[in-house]
């Protein structure tokens, strides 16, 4: 079982007694809403969330990839949305610290680590999702700029946030395509749906769960982006960078189902112990039961793998393989548990005054976000054959 530090214990913490006193009383209020968070995003500025792994150096805390998913853990259990508000930006400053140049990291990084400056991520396009080699949006040099054309789709945060991390083709003829993919650090006024000339935020794409956070396209349109907002200082690598992020994005949406699959079972386990049926608490119904140790058992084995996946990036070894299966196991748990939670509270799950209903329209998005299950059976099944080649 992993040890965590005091700092750890600390953060999390800290997290959790905020989830408590501000998030859940009114959480499901605000997704029935469709609200943006304003005044919750901006205590989790003050409590340095937005800076959390990134280096001390450029005015973040620098906590690790584990700190990180137990944080995710406690804001899920609240609302899944505020992770979502967190996840893209603690994508973008990875690949800005990891892959960017000194005056990107020096430029970006401690704006990014107060959450002045929130990052989106524009990868998904109408016509490629899964198969991200098929991107259209390319970029040509033109002087001292690129010049962008094309369209993305789905993006979380598309409108707030400043930077949007965007893989476009800068080259289209190479074979295979992703030699020719880069990634470029798109910047834009934070709330403007027309921030410049030839960039159009669109409007916000209406969904059954995952509300507050909002979720955009973006058209470029002869858009201009100087150069220096290259990620790095070579063409042709942004498919590898985005990959590399994506280890990240899959530990976090591990995280997010771990959290709403806590909620869902707390609020389980209480509600079957509060209703009667045939003259007993329907917990001491055996059929009951087997959902409450089902809901548990998958809950922890979810908790397991998404700390195996962070500890071992965190310890700079491979780790696509056991993100993969944290992604691919905790995401399918969320959606059984949060059915079970529904099916426990019988009529009343289907209810907006009870949380499960939230939390089983929440639980969906998670078998598709950062690549579906069946793409994630994929890359397990690729690791596998590498790692047990004959
Ligand atoms: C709420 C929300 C927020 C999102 N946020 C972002 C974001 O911030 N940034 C971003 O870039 N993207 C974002 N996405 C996009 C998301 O990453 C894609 O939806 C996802 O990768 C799937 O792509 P797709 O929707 O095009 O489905 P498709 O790729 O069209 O897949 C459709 C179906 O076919 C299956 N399939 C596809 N290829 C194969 C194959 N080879 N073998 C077997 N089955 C296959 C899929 O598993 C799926 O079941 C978001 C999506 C949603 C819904």
């Amino acid at each position: 079982m992993l040890e965590l530090t005091d700092t750890q214990r600390e953060i999390v913490g800290t997290v959790r007694d905020f989830v408590e006193k501000t998030v859940i009383p009114v959480a499901d209020d605000m997704e029935h809403k469709d609200e943006y968070p304003e005044a919750i995003v901006e205590q989790m500025k003050e409590m340095g969330l937005f800076g959390l792994n990134i280096p001390e150096e450029y005015g973040g805390i620098g906590e690790s990839l584990t700190t990180y998913a137990l944080c995710v853990v406690e804001l899920a259990r609240g609302w899944m949305s505020l992770s979502g508000v967190l996840n893209t930006h603690f994508m973008a400053n990875y690949l800005i610290g990891k892959f960017g140049t000194e005056e990107q990291r020096q430029k970006h990084l401690p704006k990014m680590a107060t959450g002045e400056i929130r990052c989106a991520l524009a990868m998904s396009e109408p016509e490629a999702g899964s198969d991200v080699q098929a991107i259209r949006t390319k970029a040509v040099k033109d002087g001292d700029d690129y010049v962008v054309n094309g369209q993305k789709m789905w993006l979380t945060n598309g409108l707030r946030s400043g930077i949007v991390m965007t893989l476009v083709k800068t080259d289209t003829e190479t074979d295979p395509p992703y030699k020719g993919m880069s990634l470029l650090i798109i910047e834009k006024t934070p709330g403007e749906p027309k921030p410049s000339p030839g960039l159009d935020v669109g409007k916000n794409i209406e969904k059954m769960g995952y509300k507050g956070v909002e979720t955009t396209e973006m058209t470029f349109d002869d858009y201009r982006c100087p150069q220096t907002q290259l990620l790095g200082t070579e063409e042709g690598k942004g498919f590898g960078q985005v990959l590399d992020g994506m280890e990240l994005g899959r530990v976090n949406v591990a995280a997010r189902a771990v959290g709403v699959s806590t909620r869902a079972f707390e609020e389980a386990i209480k509600y079957s112990q509060e209703r009667k049926a045939f003259g007993k608490p329907i917990c001491q119904h055996q059929a009951i039961q087997m959902h409450l140790a089902d809901m548990a058992t998958k809950l922890e084995a979810a908790r397991l793998l998404m700390l195996q996946a962070s500890t071992k990036k965190d310890a700079g070894e491979r780790s696509d393989l056991e993100a993969g299966m944290a992604k691919l196991f905790a995401s399918e748990a969320c959606h059984d548990i949060t059915l079970a939670a529904l099916r426990v509270h019988g009529g009343y799950g289907y209810s907006k005054e009870f949380t499960v209903e939230r939390l089983y329209r929440d639980a969906p998005f998670l078998l598709i976000g950062e690549g579906t299950s069946e793409i994630q059976k994929q890359v397990i099944a690729r690791r596998l054959l590498e790692k047990y080649k004959i």
